[in-house]
């Protein structure tokens, strides 16, 4: 094995902590890295700091943002009424960019897993069942991915929504090919999956 400098192995060691990095990408992000100029590697290790400062979840939504409460929280021209719940801060900004939805998010942390140790109290359920208990929620919009673990949340989630029968809760239609990712969608895909929403 080959034997870089401390530092280099450090950061070779960090990067692949990232999801998709192996330690040869690692290696070869590293040394392009130490070949740009001053300043841009200053920059990129400013916007590193930066990110570990600055960003915190909102206490409402639970997504990533820089405020607390989130600028989508704070923004009382949307519809309170209707809470779109998703496994990741990136499905809520896939969301978010097809500017179909006007209400608020509640960002679960993840999809059922059990194998994996995701169980649902690693999950923010009950988070959720607060939410839905002290505000007058019409609907609750499941916009999973259509995989395994996406579709085992929703049927958890529908289950234990069930007693609040006044909420209408639906998911995303099936527009999207089974097993893609929300992330990924086209917007247009996306927006007609949300426009024409069914129940659950
Ligand atoms: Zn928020």
């Amino acid at each position: 094995m080959i034997h870089f400098p401390k530092p280099i192995q450090n950061l070779i060691e960090q990067f692949c902590k990232l999801p998709g990095i192996g330690p040869k990408t690692a290696e070869r992000l590293v040394f392009a890295f130490l070949k740009w100029p001053q300043k841009n590697k200053q920059e990129f290790a400013d916007a590193f700091s930066e990110i570990n400062g600055s960003i915190i979840h909102c206490e409402h939504c639970f997504n990533i943002s820089e405020k607390n409460p989130c600028s989508i929280c704070a923004d009382k021209a949307r519809d309170r009424a209707k809470i779109c719940v998703v496994a990741e801060p990136h499905d809520l900004a896939a969301i978010e960019n097809t500017d179909e939805f006007k209400g608020l998010y509640h960002v679960l942390g993840g999809v059922l897993e059990p194998l994996y140790g995701v169980t649902p109290d690693k999950l923010r359920i009950n988070e959720l069942l607060a939410k839905v208990q002290k505000n007058n929620i019409s609907e609750i919009i499941l916009a999973f991915n259509p995989d395994m673990e996406g579709e085992a949340t929703m049927i958890y989630l529908k289950n234990i929504l069930q007693p609040f029968k006044k909420i209408q809760i639906t998911r995303l239609a099936r527009g999207m090919p089974v097993g893609s990712d929300l992330e990924y969608t086209d917007e247009i895909t996306l927006t007609n999956a949300l426009k024409n929403r069914r129940e659950i």
